[in-house]
Protein backbone atom coordinates (compact mmCIF):
# COMPACT_ATOMS: atom_id res chain seq x y z
CA UNK A 1 0.00 0.00 0.00
CA UNK A 2 1.63 3.24 -0.86
CA UNK A 3 2.02 5.93 2.53
CA UNK A 4 -0.67 8.09 3.04
CA UNK A 5 -0.35 11.41 4.26
CA UNK A 6 -3.30 13.18 6.85
CA UNK A 7 -3.64 16.30 8.06
CA UNK A 8 -6.37 18.47 8.71
CA UNK A 9 -7.43 22.18 10.05
CA UNK A 10 -10.72 23.05 11.82
CA UNK A 11 -12.48 26.24 10.26
CA UNK A 12 -12.70 28.26 13.68
CA UNK A 13 -11.08 31.01 12.25
CA UNK A 14 -8.14 32.01 9.22
CA UNK A 15 -5.29 30.30 8.64
CA UNK A 16 -2.48 32.38 11.59
CA UNK A 17 1.63 31.61 10.98
CA UNK A 18 1.09 28.55 13.40
CA UNK A 19 -1.23 26.45 11.09
CA UNK A 20 1.27 27.31 8.55
CA UNK A 21 4.49 26.54 9.35
CA UNK A 22 3.06 23.77 12.12
CA UNK A 23 0.96 21.90 9.09
CA UNK A 24 0.80 23.44 6.24
CA UNK A 25 4.39 23.71 5.20
CA UNK A 26 5.30 20.20 5.40
CA UNK A 27 2.21 19.16 3.33
CA UNK A 28 3.12 21.60 0.45
CA UNK A 29 6.33 19.83 0.24
CA UNK A 30 4.48 16.32 0.82
CA UNK A 31 1.60 16.59 -1.89
CA UNK A 32 4.87 16.51 -4.70
CA UNK A 33 5.70 12.99 -3.58
CA UNK A 34 2.84 10.94 -1.13
CA UNK A 35 -0.60 10.53 -1.31
CA UNK A 36 -1.88 13.05 0.81
CA UNK A 37 -5.50 14.17 1.87
CA UNK A 38 -5.82 17.36 3.98
CA UNK A 39 -9.00 18.38 4.73
CA UNK A 40 -11.44 21.07 6.36
CA UNK A 41 -12.08 19.76 10.08
CA UNK A 42 -15.73 21.41 10.18
CA UNK A 43 -17.43 18.68 12.44
CA UNK A 44 -14.67 19.19 14.64
CA UNK A 45 -15.45 23.00 14.76
CA UNK A 46 -19.02 21.97 16.16
CA UNK A 47 -17.65 21.99 19.60
CA UNK A 48 -17.57 25.82 19.54
CA UNK A 49 -21.54 25.49 18.41
CA UNK A 50 -21.16 28.02 15.38
CA UNK A 51 -24.15 29.59 13.38
CA UNK A 52 -25.06 27.86 10.37
CA UNK A 53 -23.98 31.06 8.35
CA UNK A 54 -20.19 31.02 10.24
CA UNK A 55 -20.19 27.48 9.84
CA UNK A 56 -20.13 27.66 5.77
CA UNK A 57 -18.44 30.73 5.23
CA UNK A 58 -15.60 29.60 7.88
CA UNK A 59 -15.10 26.53 5.37
CA UNK A 60 -15.42 28.54 2.33
CA UNK A 61 -12.73 30.76 3.57
CA UNK A 62 -10.60 28.58 5.06
CA UNK A 63 -10.31 26.31 1.79
CA UNK A 64 -9.67 29.67 -0.35
CA UNK A 65 -6.66 29.95 2.20
CA UNK A 66 -5.31 26.51 2.01
CA UNK A 67 -5.33 27.40 -2.02
CA UNK A 68 -3.53 30.12 -1.93
CA UNK A 69 -0.95 28.89 0.46
CA UNK A 70 0.05 27.01 -3.10
CA UNK A 71 -2.36 23.63 -1.73
CA UNK A 72 -2.98 21.90 -5.23
CA UNK A 73 -6.13 20.09 -5.62
CA UNK A 74 -4.70 18.50 -8.59
CA UNK A 75 -1.79 16.77 -6.52
CA UNK A 76 -3.41 16.21 -3.18
CA UNK A 77 -6.79 15.65 -2.38
CA UNK A 78 -8.37 18.66 -0.45
CA UNK A 79 -11.78 18.31 1.31
CA UNK A 80 -14.38 18.98 3.54
CA UNK A 81 -14.46 16.64 6.29
CA UNK A 82 -18.13 16.29 6.39
CA UNK A 83 -18.64 15.42 3.02
CA UNK A 84 -16.92 12.10 3.93
CA UNK A 85 -19.99 10.79 6.33
CA UNK A 86 -18.13 7.46 6.75
CA UNK A 87 -15.32 9.07 9.34
CA UNK A 88 -18.49 9.06 11.74
CA UNK A 89 -19.19 5.77 11.06
CA UNK A 90 -15.76 4.68 12.15
CA UNK A 91 -15.36 7.59 14.93
CA UNK A 92 -18.55 5.47 16.82
CA UNK A 93 -16.39 2.15 16.26
CA UNK A 94 -13.29 4.01 18.04
CA UNK A 95 -15.54 5.58 20.58
CA UNK A 96 -16.80 2.04 21.69
CA UNK A 97 -13.19 1.31 22.84
CA UNK A 98 -11.99 4.80 24.24
CA UNK A 99 -12.14 4.73 28.21
CA UNK A 100 -13.63 7.77 29.96
CA UNK A 101 -10.45 8.33 31.90
CA UNK A 102 -7.95 7.99 29.28
CA UNK A 103 -10.06 10.84 27.19
CA UNK A 104 -10.27 13.10 30.23
CA UNK A 105 -6.30 12.74 30.82
CA UNK A 106 -5.54 14.39 27.27
CA UNK A 107 -4.30 18.10 28.16
CA UNK A 108 -5.83 19.81 25.25
CA UNK A 109 -9.28 18.83 26.64
CA UNK A 110 -8.23 20.22 29.77
CA UNK A 111 -6.92 23.26 28.25
CA UNK A 112 -10.80 23.33 26.28
CA UNK A 113 -12.66 22.52 29.39
CA UNK A 114 -10.82 25.47 31.29
CA UNK A 115 -11.51 27.81 28.39
CA UNK A 116 -14.86 27.24 27.79
CA UNK A 117 -16.43 25.57 31.06
CA UNK A 118 -20.11 26.04 30.11
CA UNK A 119 -19.88 24.06 27.32
CA UNK A 120 -17.90 21.28 28.09
CA UNK A 121 -19.53 18.91 25.86
CA UNK A 122 -19.17 15.17 24.68
CA UNK A 123 -17.37 16.38 21.58
CA UNK A 124 -14.44 18.10 23.15
CA UNK A 125 -14.06 14.97 25.16
CA UNK A 126 -14.30 12.52 22.04
CA UNK A 127 -11.91 15.17 19.84
CA UNK A 128 -9.28 12.61 20.08
CA UNK A 129 -11.37 9.18 18.50
CA UNK A 130 -12.69 11.74 15.82
CA UNK A 131 -9.03 13.09 15.18
CA UNK A 132 -8.30 9.08 15.02
CA UNK A 133 -11.47 8.52 12.53
CA UNK A 134 -10.24 11.38 10.49
CA UNK A 135 -6.60 10.00 10.19
CA UNK A 136 -7.55 6.16 9.83
CA UNK A 137 -10.10 6.64 7.86
CA UNK A 138 -7.50 6.83 5.32
CA UNK A 139 -5.22 3.99 7.05
CA UNK A 140 -2.41 7.11 6.81
CA UNK A 141 0.60 6.44 8.39
CA UNK A 142 2.47 10.10 8.33
CA UNK A 143 0.69 13.10 9.85
CA UNK A 144 2.31 16.51 9.22
CA UNK A 145 1.43 18.65 12.43
CA UNK A 146 2.23 20.78 15.08
CA UNK A 147 4.00 20.12 18.73
CA UNK A 148 0.54 20.62 20.33
CA UNK A 149 -1.24 17.76 18.53
CA UNK A 150 1.66 15.32 19.54
CA UNK A 151 -0.39 13.76 22.56
CA UNK A 152 -3.61 13.81 20.61
CA UNK A 153 -1.21 11.72 17.72
CA UNK A 154 -0.73 9.17 20.80
CA UNK A 155 -4.08 8.54 21.39
CA UNK A 156 -4.70 7.81 17.61
CA UNK A 157 -1.56 4.70 17.89
CA UNK A 158 -3.72 3.91 20.80
CA UNK A 159 -6.79 3.03 18.72
CA UNK A 160 -5.36 1.74 16.16
CA UNK A 161 -3.28 -0.03 18.51
CA UNK A 162 -6.53 -1.43 20.45
CA UNK A 163 -8.29 -2.45 17.43
CA UNK A 164 -5.63 -4.71 15.84
CA UNK A 165 -5.44 -6.52 18.92
CA UNK A 166 -9.38 -6.56 19.39
CA UNK A 167 -9.62 -8.28 16.26
CA UNK A 168 -6.30 -9.97 15.57
CA UNK A 169 -5.57 -7.72 12.68
CA UNK A 170 -2.66 -5.29 11.41
CA UNK A 171 -5.32 -3.46 9.52
CA UNK A 172 -4.80 -0.42 10.72
CA UNK A 173 -1.00 1.20 10.74
CA UNK A 174 -0.05 3.62 13.94
CA UNK A 175 0.69 7.06 12.65
CA UNK A 176 3.97 8.96 13.72
CA UNK A 177 3.49 12.88 13.85
CA UNK A 178 5.72 14.38 10.85
CA UNK A 179 7.55 17.42 10.44
CA UNK A 180 10.29 17.08 7.40
CA UNK A 181 13.13 15.06 9.74
CA UNK A 182 13.66 17.92 12.47
CA UNK A 183 11.82 18.81 15.99
CA UNK A 184 7.88 19.64 15.51
CA UNK A 185 6.68 23.10 15.11
CA UNK A 186 5.64 25.24 18.05
CA UNK A 187 4.63 29.08 16.84
CA UNK A 188 4.34 31.35 19.91
CA UNK A 189 1.80 34.05 19.98
CA UNK A 190 2.55 37.40 20.70
CA UNK A 191 0.87 37.98 23.98
CA UNK A 192 3.59 36.12 25.55
CA UNK A 193 1.19 33.29 26.14
CA UNK A 194 3.20 30.44 24.61
CA UNK A 195 1.33 29.44 21.43
CA UNK A 196 -0.57 31.22 18.55
CA UNK A 197 -3.91 30.33 18.28
CA UNK A 198 -7.09 31.30 16.75
CA UNK A 199 -9.11 31.34 19.78
CA UNK A 200 -6.97 33.55 22.01
CA UNK A 201 -8.07 37.06 21.66
CA UNK A 202 -6.82 39.79 19.27
CA UNK A 203 -3.21 40.22 19.36
CA UNK A 204 -2.37 36.54 19.70
CA UNK A 205 -2.28 35.68 16.02
CA UNK A 206 -0.71 36.50 13.00
CA UNK A 207 -3.12 35.77 10.12
CA UNK A 208 -2.70 35.14 6.84
CA UNK A 209 -5.07 37.66 5.54
CA UNK A 210 -3.75 40.39 7.88
CA UNK A 211 -3.24 43.97 6.19
CA UNK A 212 0.02 45.71 6.90
CA UNK A 213 -1.52 47.93 9.82
CA UNK A 214 -2.80 45.20 10.94
CA UNK A 215 0.53 43.49 11.61
CA UNK A 216 2.51 46.36 12.60
CA UNK A 217 -0.12 46.95 15.29
CA UNK A 218 -0.22 43.51 16.38
CA UNK A 219 3.49 43.77 16.80
CA UNK A 220 4.36 46.59 18.27
CA UNK A 221 1.46 45.70 20.90
CA UNK A 222 3.73 42.59 21.98
CA UNK A 223 5.05 42.81 25.26
CA UNK A 224 8.18 43.83 26.29
CA UNK A 225 10.96 45.51 29.12
CA UNK A 226 12.87 47.81 29.46
CA UNK A 227 16.11 45.51 28.24
CA UNK A 228 18.44 43.41 29.42
CA UNK A 229 20.73 44.44 32.15
CA UNK A 230 23.60 41.99 32.37
CA UNK A 231 25.76 40.26 29.67
CA UNK A 232 24.86 37.81 27.40
CA UNK A 233 21.55 36.84 29.38
CA UNK A 234 19.12 34.50 28.77
CA UNK A 235 15.85 36.76 27.34
CA UNK A 236 12.68 36.35 29.26
CA UNK A 237 9.58 33.44 27.29
CA UNK A 238 8.19 37.14 25.82
CA UNK A 239 11.21 38.15 24.02
CA UNK A 240 12.56 34.99 23.23
CA UNK A 241 8.95 34.57 21.42
CA UNK A 242 10.13 37.61 19.23
CA UNK A 243 12.94 36.45 18.32
CA UNK A 244 11.22 33.08 17.29
CA UNK A 245 9.01 34.74 14.79
CA UNK A 246 11.78 36.54 13.17
CA UNK A 247 13.80 33.40 12.94
CA UNK A 248 10.45 32.72 10.82
CA UNK A 249 10.29 35.37 8.93
CA UNK A 250 13.64 37.49 8.55
CA UNK A 251 16.92 37.19 7.18
CA UNK A 252 19.30 35.53 9.15
CA UNK A 253 21.77 38.64 9.19
CA UNK A 254 18.74 40.44 10.92
CA UNK A 255 18.03 38.21 13.57
CA UNK A 256 21.96 37.73 14.41
CA UNK A 257 21.86 41.95 14.63
CA UNK A 258 19.30 41.93 17.50
CA UNK A 259 20.19 38.99 18.92
CA UNK A 260 23.55 40.74 19.61
CA UNK A 261 22.38 43.65 20.81
CA UNK A 262 20.31 42.15 23.55
CA UNK A 263 23.58 40.13 24.70
CA UNK A 264 25.54 43.56 24.91
CA UNK A 265 22.60 45.72 26.60
CA UNK A 266 21.96 47.85 23.97
CA UNK A 267 18.66 46.60 22.10
CA UNK A 268 15.67 48.73 21.04
CA UNK A 269 12.93 46.50 21.26
CA UNK A 270 10.99 49.53 18.97
CA UNK A 271 13.58 48.95 16.25
CA UNK A 272 13.43 45.14 16.41
CA UNK A 273 9.58 45.18 16.44
CA UNK A 274 9.34 47.57 13.82
CA UNK A 275 11.86 45.47 11.78
CA UNK A 276 9.72 42.37 12.34
CA UNK A 277 6.53 44.13 11.33
CA UNK A 278 7.86 45.01 7.91
CA UNK A 279 9.66 41.42 7.74
CA UNK A 280 6.33 39.70 8.46
CA UNK A 281 3.94 41.95 5.75
CA UNK A 282 6.63 41.03 3.54
CA UNK A 283 5.89 36.85 4.25
CA UNK A 284 2.66 37.62 4.68
CA UNK A 285 1.93 39.89 1.43
CA UNK A 286 1.94 37.27 -1.68
CA UNK A 287 -0.50 34.90 0.26
CA UNK A 288 -2.80 37.83 1.51
CA UNK A 289 -3.46 38.74 -2.33
CA UNK A 290 -4.14 35.83 -3.56
CA UNK A 291 -6.51 34.58 -0.88
CA UNK A 292 -8.31 38.05 -1.62
CA UNK A 293 -8.44 37.12 -5.08
CA UNK A 294 -9.41 32.83 -4.65
CA UNK A 295 -12.42 33.67 -1.74
CA UNK A 296 -14.67 35.55 -4.32
CA UNK A 297 -14.14 32.79 -6.55
CA UNK A 298 -17.32 30.74 -5.36
CA UNK A 299 -17.20 28.27 -8.85
CA UNK A 300 -13.60 27.57 -8.07
CA UNK A 301 -13.95 27.18 -4.61
CA UNK A 302 -16.81 24.24 -4.95
CA UNK A 303 -15.06 22.57 -8.06
CA UNK A 304 -12.58 22.21 -6.05
CA UNK A 305 -14.73 20.82 -3.08
CA UNK A 306 -16.20 18.27 -5.27
CA UNK A 307 -12.97 16.83 -6.86
CA UNK A 308 -11.72 16.17 -2.71
CA UNK A 309 -14.86 14.95 -1.89
CA UNK A 310 -14.89 12.32 -4.51
CA UNK A 311 -11.44 10.90 -4.24
CA UNK A 312 -11.88 11.14 -0.61
CA UNK A 313 -14.85 9.23 -0.40
CA UNK A 314 -13.64 6.34 -2.69
CA UNK A 315 -10.67 6.09 -0.13
CA UNK A 316 -12.99 6.74 3.39
CA UNK A 317 -15.97 3.55 1.92
CA UNK A 318 -13.01 0.96 1.13
CA UNK A 319 -11.63 1.44 4.92
CA UNK A 320 -15.71 0.94 6.18
CA UNK A 321 -16.42 -1.71 3.79
CA UNK A 322 -13.29 -3.41 5.43
CA UNK A 323 -13.36 -2.56 8.79
CA UNK A 324 -17.25 -3.72 9.24
CA UNK A 325 -16.28 -6.76 7.84
CA UNK A 326 -13.67 -7.34 10.17
CA UNK A 327 -15.93 -6.31 13.25
CA UNK A 328 -18.59 -8.74 12.08
CA UNK A 329 -20.95 -6.42 10.44
CA UNK A 330 -22.08 -8.85 7.37
CA UNK A 331 -25.12 -9.02 5.90
CA UNK A 332 -27.50 -11.56 6.64
P1 LIG B 1 -5.97 24.06 14.63
O1 LIG B 1 -5.85 25.49 14.19
O2 LIG B 1 -5.90 23.94 16.12
O3 LIG B 1 -7.12 23.34 14.00
O4 LIG B 1 -4.65 23.34 14.15
C1 LIG B 1 -4.44 22.95 12.81
C2 LIG B 1 -3.01 22.54 12.60
O5 LIG B 1 -2.14 23.66 12.83
C3 LIG B 1 -2.53 21.42 13.53
O6 LIG B 1 -1.67 20.60 12.78
C4 LIG B 1 -1.76 22.15 14.59
O7 LIG B 1 -0.74 21.34 15.14
C5 LIG B 1 -1.16 23.31 13.81
N1 LIG B 1 -0.94 24.46 14.71
C6 LIG B 1 -1.89 25.25 15.28
N2 LIG B 1 -1.31 26.22 16.04
C7 LIG B 1 0.03 26.02 15.96
C8 LIG B 1 1.18 26.68 16.51
N3 LIG B 1 1.06 27.76 17.28
N4 LIG B 1 2.41 26.20 16.21
C9 LIG B 1 2.55 25.11 15.41
N5 LIG B 1 1.52 24.44 14.85
C10 LIG B 1 0.27 24.88 15.11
Amino acid sequence: MKNKIVSGIRPTGNLHLGNYFGALKNFLRLQEESDCYFFIADYHSLTTHPTPENLQGNVKQVLAEFIACGMDPDKACIYVQSDVPETIELYLFFNMNAYLGELQRVTTFKDKARKQPDNVNAGLLTYPTLMAADILIHRASKVPVGKDQEQNLEMTRTFAKRFNHMYNTEYFPEPVAYNFGEELVKVPGLDGSGKMGKSEGFGNAIFLIDDEATIKKKIMKAKTDSGPTEKNSTPPDYIQNLFALMNIVSKEETVKFFKDAFADCNIRYGDMKKQLAEDMNEFIAPTRDKILSISSNDELLSKIAKQGRDKARESAQQTIREVRDIIGFKSI
